[in-house]
């Protein structure tokens, strides 16, 4: 770990162009989710230091030179730091999985990922060519331009923590708004070393900041500023309706990714085998700490129980270890505070008369004590009316329905409140579109699962979220429309 820190700056906030520790002086230990081994202390920023860098931030776009410095200067610096981003990929995913505990086989897939991302959007900067309208009114031009909205408080989550930021600050800077970023307390590395980067790139002073603490103080002050006009939040539901509320005193705008319960609905004619290595993935895969994850298996009835024989055997060979070991498959949860929500929804699915065919215990493994594991976990027998089938537990537990025809399907994929991701499998097409297009979600996979990419937008219907990520309605929503209309 050590040859990665640069005691300088790892673990100080950024505003205005100079690393700042908080004006409190306190500090917060990082743990390694595996060990609770302590890796890193960051300073602990709070309501005071968040307003200094939206002060920061408000400065800088009010100059004006950001924003109208040549939209292809603006994306050439953001391909920059797509370029450092990739220089120094193998050391942000090594602090990406001492931060998550995620095996290093995904956070190398995320770094090159988010390297993508950056330059994606980079590319994008420039591309916007206005328009013009036909004016209804003689002897008139009507132009439509899009422009930067402003400040933008960015709050991201623990679970994908240099992923969800790359989501917000690429389309941000790329469109010429400055921005206020902060990360989740527990997993604050790779934000922080990314915005190393930045400063090695060359944003001006005031464009990128970077604020560290906790939510209910740092991220709170910038959901209620007035100096915020754009607040972009990737987290669960709950804290969601806080910013939503807190984010009404100036009306600023915002975007939302929230969580997900994200059915995976498998008919009879799928191949099993792949079909079963696409269910491990889709809910096993970072221990279901995934907003994507498929944790409602829908299968149709005259596959199902060798279908769950399938998964079952597959699941017990799943292998848990630690995030820098080859051959671990699985990591811990992230702490102690949410692997006892996750126990606590095990033990919900139970009482509600789910039937528990696999794990809903720690594993035995001496060597896996320190850490926040849960085994894989798989219930049958569920049905929409339990909470384990309607509420997003956020770990390695499977919920299994069945189905008997393509309306019974449909009908269930669609009976949550989430409306973020699902998958259907099956090889008749017309079938698999005519489902995909019935089900209510953001995104839907057809024979695959949990795949995403910079060119197409993210987001979720219902309660999933407000607004898209990615593509080209993840830019835009980072830009307000102006109609410039002439007489003459
Ligand atoms: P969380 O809501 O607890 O925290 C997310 C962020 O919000 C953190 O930075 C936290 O400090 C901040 N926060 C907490 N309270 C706040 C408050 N009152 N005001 C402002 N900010 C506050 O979520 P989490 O546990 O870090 O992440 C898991 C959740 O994120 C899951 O629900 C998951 O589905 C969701 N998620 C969604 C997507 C998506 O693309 N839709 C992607 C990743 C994660």
């Amino acid at each position: 770990m050590e040859q990665y820190l640069n005691p300088d700056t790892l673990g100080k906030m950024y505003i205005d162009g100079e690393w700042r520790e908080a004006a409190s002086g306190k500090t917060r230990d990082i743990i390694y989710p595996y060990d609770q081994r302590k890796i890193a202390r960051v300073t602990e920023g709070d309501v005071e230091d968040a307003r200094q860098a939206i002060a920061a931030a408000r400065r800088a776009f009010d100059k004006g030179d950001w924003a109208r410095t040549p939209a292809s200067e603006r994306g050439a610096l953001v391909g920059k730091l797509a370029d450092l981003i990739e220089r120094d990929a193998e050391e942000l995913a090594a602090l990406e999985s001492w931060d998550t505990a995620k095996t290093m086989e995904e956070s190398r897939g995320d770094m090159q990922d988010i390297a993508g991302i950056f330059r994606y959007f980079a590319g994008l900067a420039d591309k916007d060519a206005g328009e013009v309208i036909a004016s209804p009114i003689p002897n008139t031009t009507s132009t439509i331009v899009r422009e930067p909205v402003g400040v933008c408080g960015q709050i991201s989550p623990w679970n994908y923590p240099l992923l969800q930021a790359s989501w917000k600050m690429a389309p941000a800077l790329a469109t010429g708004n400055t921005i206020v970023m902060k990360p989740s307390e527990d997993t604050p590395l790779t934000t922080i070393k990314v915005t190393q980067l930045a400063e090695e790139a060359g944003f001006p002073a005031g464009v990128v900041n970077l604020v560290l603490g906790a939510g209910p103080t740092v991220g709170k002050e910038l959901a209620e500023s007035v100096d915020v006009d754009l607040i972009s939040f990737t987290g669960g539901i709950e804290t969601g309706r806080k910013i939503m509320q807190a984010a009404t005193g100036n009306m600023k705008k915002i975007a939302f990714e929230l969580g997900g319960k994200n059915p995976n609905v498998i008919f009879a004619d799928t191949d099993l085998e792949l079909a079963i290595d696409y269910v491990l993935n889709g809910i096993f895969f970072h221990a279901g700490q995934v907003c994507s994850a498929g944790a409602r298996l829908i299968v149709e009835d005259s596959l199902h129980d060798k279908l769950v024989e399938g998964v079952i055997e597959r699941t017990k060979k799943i292998r848990l270890g630690e995030a820098f070991d080859p051959k671990t498959e699985m990591g811990p949860l992230i702490s102690e505070k949410h692997r006892a929500k996750v126990e606590r929804y095990i033990q919900i699915g139970k009482d509600e008369g789910a039937k528990l065919v696999l794990g809903g215990d720690r594993p035995s493994d001496p060597a896996l004590q320190k850490g926040f594991f849960v085994n894989p976990t798989i219930f049958v027998d569920c049905d929409t009316s339990m909470r384990i089938v309607q509420e997003e537990v956020f770990g390695p537990v499977l919920t299994v329905e069945r189905f008997h025809t393509e309306e019974e399907a449909i009908r269930l994929a669609n009976d949550t409140t989430y409306g973020l991701s699902g998958a259907v499998w099956s090889k008749d097409q017309n079938r698999a579109h005519r489902v995909a297009s019935a089900m209510r979600m953001g995104t839907v996979w057809i024979n695959d699962f949990n795949i995403y990419f910079a060119q197409a937008p993210w987001g979720g219907y219902k309660q999933s979220g407000i607004g898209r990520e990615l593509g080209a309605a993840g830019l835009e929503e980072y830009t307000e429309i102006k109609h410039v209309y002439q007489n003459y």
